[in-house]
């Protein structure tokens, strides 16, 4: 299924890197069951997350939050947007900043980077379904988020946690509250 949609990056591109693309690991992802079906491979874009974690996750399009929970074993903390036509997925979150209902625009700040449930590290997992994609498609109802990010849509750094690493090695988070952009808490309806 193609859609004719553009969406954002769902974190601060100047600092996270790609770490596990669409499809990759068979092996390791097979263990994964969706509605009987394993999983043919990684089933969304992975993206490392600071040490410690705490990175601003941003909605990728203007949407409707319909889930807000936890996963044992497989997303952990996470988030999906229902946008038109699709559906956003973001996991292994530490914490929450939208909830069920929150209405969020492009970028907004909804979650921070953790390392909750199926996962080695501090990282994003995000997903994009398609709505109508069948769930048996062999990732889930997922599909590659790649070609849909649109030129230009980058988002501004948010500036909500400034991250650094101090002489001992250990990531520190400087919180500055005067830039906090869109907070979707704030909107809530
Ligand atoms: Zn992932």
């Amino acid at each position: 299924m193609t859609m004719n949609i553009s969406i954002a990056y769902p974190l601060d591109m100047t600092r996270h890197v790609l770490t596990q693309g669409f499809g990759e690991n068979p092996q390791l992802y097979k263990q994964f069951i969706v509605k009987g079906i394993p999983l043919q491979g990684h089933n969304g874009l992975d993206y490392a997350g600071s040490q410690g974690g705490g990175d601003n996750v941003l909605a990728a399009a203007p949407g409707k939050v319909i889930k807000q929970t936890f996963e044992l074993g497989g997303f952990g903390n996470y988030v999906v947007i229902q946008h038109e036509g699709y559906r956003t997925l973001y996991a292994h979150l530490s914490s929450f900043f939208a909830y069920v209902n929150f209405i969020v625009d492009t970028g907004d700040v909804i979650a921070l980077t953790g390392t909750t449930g199926f996962s080695s590290g501090v990282h994003l997992h995000f997903g994009l379904y398609p709505d109508g994609e069948p769930a048996l498609n062999g990732y889930g109802g997922a599909v590659n988020p790649s070609p849909y990010y649109g030129k230009g849509e980058n988002f501004k750094p948010s500036g909500i946690l400034e991250y650094a690493i101090n002489p001992t090695g250990n990531s520190i988070f400087i919180i500055r509250p005067n830039k906090w952009r869109k907070p979707a808490k704030a909107r809530r309806k």
